[in-house]
């Protein structure tokens, strides 16, 4: 590998790459560069995960002063003060991006704090014109943003605006049904503002289990969201009194802000890809086989730019699997199966494994499901409802899909999704003794099927 500058160039500092470069050059001794054009850390450290889910905590204290008082505390409440929580949210990710550095500059990583491109499979052009050579080239420069284009365009902010506002908007329009869209209507909501939240299709977060999003969806009109499906942006206009919006459905109404959450686009555009010969699909992704590369065998691609499964702890597994097979001897595919995720709305949406409606497709399935209001909220008065399903394989009792909606269901899921990745059966669910009282306890106790399919 002598021949070139370095054994691995990185373009993208975020959650994929500065992994993939740390065990590179920090575990298997590569000599490793990195280039990164904005912050370090990515979207998921600067305008992604972490910033929204302390804007989750943030917008969670209503609820808390509520329940206070419903559990006899004498709470008086004040506002909540944005210009306070963005310092704070700020220096946080000030602290978070320093710490990428220093994992990198530890591990021996060069990085170079601009723009690059590739210029042919074995060769990287920095923004300043420099050039550096690698044997091997790995892409990691995740996505943004997409904003269709309709009158009105220009209006709009995206999930990259909202943590950098002056001010929050008093009433906001939100688009979309996905977890960003969904994420940001509860997070807003819980902080005050008048949400309403626009969604073309019959029912939001399409894709997670129907009922799961059922459930999450009244939640939402529950708490104070107006959330209209069935229903698209025609056009914006500006006007003195804030953005007039004109819908699919004949609505019209003036919003502060307009925030749009309609997908993202992974970032390839003008990153010489094509040229060196690498495939990119419809939406620009580039398409890799599943040891993360692409038909060109010295360039490879990790996170959402490859658009398969677009999140964090993903992009994270790739990049290291990649960094193994490639600088330590130890060839290892990232396995995309039962990948868990959660929706940080409120209440939150876990989910691990098939939906009910994909298992059903494949074979005999028993349905156990339960609904309940938890202890918590019930003595403070509050209408929250939570659920708990497990779609089971009819034939080798396997748990092949596991929903829950309920406060902190992230966390509960991940654990979930520990038996199920092992094989777990509904009887190893049964013969598992309850925590009481708990919401997840439900998890061990549902001795019926609801359904069979
Ligand atoms: P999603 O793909 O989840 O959702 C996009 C939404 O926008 C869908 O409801 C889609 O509708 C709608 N949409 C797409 N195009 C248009 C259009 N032209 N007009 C109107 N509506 C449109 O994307 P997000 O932006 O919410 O999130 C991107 C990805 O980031 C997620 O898929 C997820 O992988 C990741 N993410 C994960 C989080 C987590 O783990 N908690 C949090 C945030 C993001 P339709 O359903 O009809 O296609």
């Amino acid at each position: 590998m002598a021949q070139f500058d370095v054994d691995l160039f990185v373009i993208g500092g975020g959650s994929g790459g500065v992994r993939a470069a740390r065990i590179a050059a920090g575990e298997h001794g590569a000599r490793v560069a990195l280039a990164e054009e904005y912050r370090m850390g990515g979207t998921c450290v600067i305008r992604g995960c972490v910033p929204k889910k302390l804007m989750v905590f943030a917008s969670s204290y209503p609820e808390a002063m509520a329940d206070a008082a419903a559990y006899g505390w004498q709470i008086s409440r004040g506002g909540f003060d944005w210009p306070v929580f963005r310092g704070k949210l700020d220096a946080e990710l000030d602290r978070l991006e320093a710490a990428y550095r220093a994992g990198l500059s530890g591990a021996g990583v060069t990085v170079h704090d601009t723009r690059a491109e590739i210029a042919d499979p074995h060769t990287v052009r920095l923004a300043d014109g420099r050039e550096v050579t690698a044997a091997h080239i790995l892409v990691a420069t995740g996505g943004r943003p997409f904003v269709p284009e309709f009158p009105g365009a220009e209006h709009v902010l995206t999930s990259n605006d909202i943590f950098r506002l002056e001010a929050l908007p008093g009433k906001v329009l939100i688009v979309g049904g996905g977890f960003i869209a969904c994420e940001f209507a509860c997070i807003l909501n819980g902080l005050g503002a008048q949400v309403t939240q626009y969604y073309r299709g019959a029912q939001v977060l399409r894709g997670f289990d129907d009922e799961a999003r059922g459930l999450v969806a009244e939640r939402m009109r529950e708490g104070g969201i107006d959330l209209h499906v069935g229903t698209e942006v025609v056009r914006i206009d500006r006007e003195a009194g804030g953005l007039r919006v004109r819908a699919s459905t004949g609505r019209e109404a003036v919003f502060d802000a307009v925030v749009y959450a309609t997908g993202r686009v992974p970032n390839t555009d003008g990153m010489g890809l094509a040229e060196a010969g690498v495939t990119l699909g419809r939406r620009g992704e580039i398409k890799v086989d599943g040891w993360s590369q692409t038909g060109v065998p010295s360039i490879y691609a990790v996170g959402d730019v490859t658009d398969r499964i677009n999140l964090t702890p993903v992009a994270i597994r790739e990049g290291h699997a990649f960094a193994d097979t490639v600088f330590g001897g130890r060839p290892r595919k990232m396995d995309h199966d039962l990948v868990p995720s959660a929706v940080f709305t409120q209440p939150e949406l876990g989910t691990v494994g098939l939906t009910e409606e994909q298992a059903r497709d494949r074979g005999p399935i028993e349905v156990f499901c339960t609904s309940f209001r938890p202890m918590r909220s019930l003595f403070a008065g509050r209408p929250d409802r939570v659920m708990m399903k497990l779609v089971v394989d009819a034939e080798t009792r396997r748990v092949l899909g596991c929903h829950i909606v309920a406060p902190e269901a992230g966390e509960m899921i991940q654990l979930a999704a520990v038996a199920i990745r092992m094989g777990a059966t509904k009887e190893d669910f049964d013969r598992t003794v309850a925590v009481h009282p708990t919401i997840s306890e439900e998890m061990v106790t549902m001795r019926k099927p609801v359904r069979t399919a």
